[in-house]
C-alpha cells in the first residue's frame, strides 16, 4: 500500500495548471482532493511520475448564480456544497447529494471536479449533474470548451478529457421549483451506493446500473407519454447493465432501480 515514487508540484493558479500539465504530458496527473486518485497509487493501478496539487486553487472554490445558470467552481467541496445556500435555494438536489457522499472525511476534502472528472459509475454527484441536464467547463492549452454531462461519460473512469485538460466549472440550471427526488441504497450508512437515482422534475439519473452514470429513458419517455410513476419506474432498468456480484445480482440491483426510481419520483412529485 506504498504508492511507487513521484514528484510534487503545486498549483496556485488556473494557468499554473495547465502549464504544469503541458511540461509533464502524461506522466502527470492532477490531484484534487486525492480521495480516488491516492488509493488508486497506493494499490500502483495508478502511477503518475508526477502530481500536480490543485489544493491551493481557491479561484476554482465558488457557487455563484449566472442569469439561468448555477456556476459551480470544480475544486469546491463537498462539504461546501452541502452547506452552501445559494447552491441549496438554486440547486436543492446538487446540494443534497454532496451531503451524501462518503463521510465527513471524505466530504472535507472530495471535490465535485475530481469526482466528474474520476467518471465512476457508482458515484453519487455525476448521476445528479447528468439528471440535471449539466455541463462541464475545461480549460487546456487550446482554450476553454463546454461539455455536456450526456457526452462526459464515454465508460468506466473515461471521458473525453485530454491529459493536458482541467475541468474548471460545473454547470447546472436555476432550479425553477422543479421537484427533485434522491434515493441511495447502500450496505452500511456511509458506503458507496449499490444502486442510486437522482431525479430532477421527470428527469432521472441513475448511479451503477452500468459502466457510466445512466439516463433512465425509457421511464423519461414514459413519463413523457403520460404513464403513471409506478408504470415508468417500473421501466427504470430498460437498457441498464447491473455489475452481478455476488453480494449484489443483476436482477437485484434492477430490482432496487426500479423500487428506488418510484421513491425518488414519488418525492420530486
Ligand atoms: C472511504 C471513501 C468513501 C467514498 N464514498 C463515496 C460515496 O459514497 N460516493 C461518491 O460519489 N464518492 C465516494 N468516494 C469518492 C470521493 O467522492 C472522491 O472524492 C471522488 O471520487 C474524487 O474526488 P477528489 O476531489 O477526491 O479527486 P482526486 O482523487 O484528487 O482525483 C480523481 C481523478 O480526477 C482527476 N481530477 C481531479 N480534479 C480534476 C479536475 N478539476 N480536472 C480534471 N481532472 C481532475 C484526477 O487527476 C484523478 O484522475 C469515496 C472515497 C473514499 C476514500
Amino acid at each position: 500500500m506504498i504508492p511507487a515514487q513521484f514528484s510534487y508540484r503545486r498549483a496556485s493558479t488556473v494557468d499554473e495548471a495547465l502549464s504544469l500539465l503541458g511540461e509533464y504530458g502524461d506522466d502527470a496527473k492532477l490531484l484534487a482532493g486525492g480521495h480516488s486518485l491516492l488509493p488508486l497509487m497506493k494499490l500502483r493501478l495508478a502511477t503518475p511520475e508526477v502530481l500536480v496539487d490543485l489544493g491551493p486553487l481557491d479561484e476554482l472554490r465558488y457557487v455563484r448564480v449566472e442569469g439561468d445558470t448555477v456556476a459551480i467552481g470544480a475544486l469546491s467541496r463537498y462539504h461546501d456544497l452541502q452547506q452552501d445556500e445559494t447552491l441549496r435555494t438554486h440547486a436543492p438536489l446538487v446540494a443534497h447529494v454532496a451531503g451524501v457522499v462518503g463521510d465527513q472525511q471524505v466530504r472535507h476534502r472530495g471535490t465535485i471536479g475530481g469526482s466528474l472528472a474520476h467518471a465512476d459509475a457508482a458515484a453519487d454527484l455525476p448521476a445528479a449533474i447528468l439528471a440535471s441536464d449539466g455541463e462541464l467547463v475545461v480549460r487546456g492549452p487550446q482554450g476553454e470548451r463546454r461539455i455536456p454531462a450526456a457526452e462526459f461519460f464515454l465508460g468506466p473512469f473515461t471521458t473525453p478529457l485530454e491529459p493536458d485538460e482541467l475541468v474548471t466549472e460545473i454547470r447546472v440550471p436555476v432550479s425553477t421549483g422543479t421537484g427533485w427526488g434522491f434515493e441511495k441504497f447502500t450496505r452500511r450508512a456511509i458506503d458507496w451506493a449499490i444502486v442510486g437515482v437522482a431525479v430532477v422534475g421527470k428527469s432521472v439519473g441513475l448511479i451503477n446500473m452500468g459502466g457510466t452514470p445512466l439516463r433512465a429513458t425509457a421511464t423519461e419517455q414514459a413519463l413523457a407519454s403520460g404513464a403513471s410513476v409506478a408504470d415508468a419506474a417500473a421501466l427504470a432498468a430498460e437498457g441498464a447493465s447491473p455489475l452481478d456480484e455476488p453480494h449484489a445480482s443483476a436482477a437485484y440491483r434492477s430490482h432496487l432501480a426500479r423500487v428506488l426510481t418510484a421513491r425518488a419520483l414519488e418525492q420530486a412529485a
